[in-house]
């Protein structure tokens, strides 16, 4: 087992200078973590007030570690410093790695990869954040697929420890040795997957969730199979992890892995995330899902 990196040690990387597209839930959390780490970041949205929500959660993650006692003002400081905020692209071409990491939309971040690659030098490697929408798709259109690869965080980025780093049929060696190295050095355990719907994770998480919809749609109380769950071992169970999930994601991820893999993931019943989904019930991000949260 690798050992546990303390917060300020850093790996070797030959990411000296990492961009952001996205200064949202996920942009901003791979942001931190980026500066957290001692990478320096650049971090690009389309508009002020969504750079403005990535900064406001940063400042909000580090003065909780100042009020720990786990750093001082001044190395808050040195983080904050460590993310440069922007509208456009004028600090492209020094940078080494781009994570993209906005709206999950293909003609979206199709447009935004594009402007991207004109816009960083030859050797800059791309990345996308994408839950669901296949690397080789995306590379479809760019005119260097060797340089791409995806780059998939979890949610909340500073607390979740796996980066799956996924090959599209033309990545090179040097992209995903490139992207497995800034992983590290941000503190994450990474893994190299192949390109497929659900990636890795996404595979093994919503047949558990297609298990649990069938155990409710038999009539099991969704409290108990949680509470069961917890005393496995598990920190959550099902109904609880699709809130903080949100049941809008899900229900997309749910169709895509249906749509992949129709002989194991096509239900022929309605499953309580479309139950949910169809009740406005999204989960913490409205504050009602299988549970309350007011
Ligand atoms: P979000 O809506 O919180 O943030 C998206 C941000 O992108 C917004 O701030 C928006 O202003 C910005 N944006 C839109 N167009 C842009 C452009 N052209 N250039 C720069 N910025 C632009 O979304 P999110 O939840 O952070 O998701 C982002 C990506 O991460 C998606 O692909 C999503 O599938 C993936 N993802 C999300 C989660 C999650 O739990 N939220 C987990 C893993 C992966």
């Amino acid at each position: 087992l690798k050992k546990k990196a303390s917060a300020w040690e850093k790996e070797a990387s030959d990411v000296k200078l990492a961009a952001v597209l996205g200064a949202g839930i996920m942009g901003g959390g791979v942001a931190f973590q980026s500066a957290l780490k001692g990478t320096p970041i650049v971090m690009k949205d389309i508009n002020q007030d969504g750079i403005k929500l990535g900064l406001n959660e940063a400042k909000k993650l580090l003065s909780k570690r100042v009020a720990k006692g786990k750093m001082d003002a001044g190395q808050m400081g040195d983080v904050l410093n460590n993310i440069t905020p922007t509208l456009n692209y004028g600090d492209f071409k020094s940078v080494d790695l781009v994570v993209e990491a906005v709206v999950e939309n293909p003609k979206v971040k199709d447009a935004v990869l594009r402007e991207t690659e004109d816009a960083v030098r030859e050797d800059t490697i791309l990345t996308s954040n994408t839950s669901t929408i296949s690397i080789n798709l995306l590379a479809k259109n760019l005119k260097r697929p060797e340089n791409f690869c995806g780059m998939h965080f979890f949610n909340p980025v500073h607390m979740m420890p796996l980066v799956e780093v996924i090959r599209g049929e033309k990545t090179s060696d040097r992209a995903i040795a490139t992207t497995v190295a800034y992983a590290k050095a941000m503190g994450k355990t990474p893994i190299v997957v192949n390109d497929c719907p659900g990636f890795l994770v996404n595979r093994v998480l919503f047949p558990y969730f297609g298990g649990f919809a069938a155990l409710l749609r038999d009539g099991a109380d969704f409290q108990k199979i949680d509470k069961v769950m917890e005393k496995f071992g598990w920190p959550m169970g099902p109904a609880y992890l699709l809130d903080v999930v949100g049941m809008d994601t899900a229900k997309h991820a749910n169709e895509v892995m249906a749509e992949g893999f129709p002989d194991r993931m096509k239900a022929d019943f309605k499953s309580g995330i479309d139950v949910m989904f169809e009740n406005n019930r999204y989960g913490q991000k409205n504050d009602k899902g299988f549970y309350k949260y007011e």
